[in-house]
């Protein structure tokens, strides 16, 4: 039996020390990046947080919310190319580079992506999301979709080491997609007894893809502004959100109203409530691996933006980063036992 002794920590186990700073305030803290790609010639500038592909958060509204601020959104698979078509037809140049196509590994993923990028060839992101990235199946799609799209920045995972990372970027892929289980509507850890806390995941992944080149998102686990600011700082150059963006007007999902209160639905994309919605249940030789939840409706996630991208330029301050860039550099993490003060929450 082999254990690994030294200790896997995730965003909660750690706080950020804070450092001898120059800045006066935060105004003065760049959060937008420029990032070139290991095999795409495409360059990229903007603030490189993203809404998760999902089809409560990856939506269209979603990608225009987000990107007038210049934010990211991988588009969940489940809209049509006619749905895209009429999508496309009213959106801004800034839009349209701020979005990724997300694909599956199936034949029909593949069929949509190809009719997709074929009618659009200006969109520049593809992302292969699969929930286990292991397998030597997914290496071999992300190897294929690099010779079909050699000029795409190709996104690629879930995995969470860094012989992986390695691997699928070897493969095609510029960007690595990172988290196993972290997910707030993720019961893969119940499940399966599989994941990886993630702050360690980032650290180890990042370690691995900037020695190569390449990127990674640090994907799920993200509950505050201070669990984002912990993931940049861990090394990751792209933080994915799910939760933190559901429940929101641009969310996917229809408003419930019981007893006075507001509520949207959010689900993870392997929960029953997805699989029913998308292929007609769960099949016979699966266990659903996500969960349901409703919460209470927010309203325009421009608020929850303000909160996000105030928190992380206060960060910056904090630690004296002029720009987000430097945000790993600057960061010592420091381990604790306790978090916020909960006496009345
Ligand atoms: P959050 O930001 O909500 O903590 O995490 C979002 C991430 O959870 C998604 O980007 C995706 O990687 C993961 N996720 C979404 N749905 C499911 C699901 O049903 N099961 C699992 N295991 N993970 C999910």
């Amino acid at each position: 039996m082999r254990i690994e002794n030294d200790i896997k920590l995730g965003f909660k186990d750690v706080m950020i020390r804070p450092k001898r700073s120059t800045l006066k305030s935060r105004s003065e803290v760049t959060l937008e990046r420029e990032f070139k790609f290991l095999h795409s010639p495409i360059i990229w500038s903007g603030i490189p947080i993203m809404s998760a592909n999902m089809d409560t958060v990856g939506t269209f509204e979603m990608a225009k919310a987000l990107s007038e601020k210049k934010l990211f959104t991988s588009i969940h698979k489940h809209y049509s190319v006619a749905q895209w078509n009429n999508f496309l037809s009213s959106s801004s140049e800034t839009t349209k580079k701020n979005i990724a196509v997300s694909t599956g590994i199936s034949k029909q993923d593949s069929e949509k992506l190809a009719a997709i990028i074929k009618a659009y060839p200006f969109l520049n992101f593809i992302c292969i999301d699969v929930a286990n990235g292991y397998s030597e199946y997914f290496a071999d799609f992300v190897k294929h979709t690099r010779r079909l799209y050699p000029e795409k920045v190709i996104i690629a995972g879930n995995v969470v080491t860094g012989e992986m990372v390695e691997e699928l970027l070897i493969s095609g892929a510029d960007i690595v997609k990172v988290g196993i289980g972290p997910g707030s509507v993720c019961t893969t850890r119940i499940k399966t007894g599989v994941g990886y806390p993630q702050l360690s995941a980032i650290i180890e992944c990042a370690d691995a893809a900037h020695g190569l080149g390449g990127q990674i998102i640090s994907d799920g686990g993200c509950t505050t502004p201070g669990d984002i600011a912990k993931a940049f700082g861990a090394g990751a150059d792209f933080v994915m959100l799910g939760g933190m963006l559901a429940g929101h007007a641009e969310s996917g999902g229809e408003i419930i109203e019981r007893e006075g209160k507001l509520f949207k639905k959010f689900y993870g994309m392997s929960s029953s409530t997805a699989m029913e919605k998308h292929i007609g249940g769960v099949a016979e030789y699966r266990a659903s691996e996500g969960k349901t939840v409703e919460i209470p409706y927010k309203g325009s996630v421009e608020n929850t933006l303000q909160d996000i991208l105030g928190g992380l330029r206060s960060t910056c301050t904090y630690v004296g980063a002029s720009r987000l860039k430097e945000l790993t550099k600057r960061t010592t993490f420091i381990r604790v036992n306790e978090q916020e003060n909960r006496f009345y929450t």
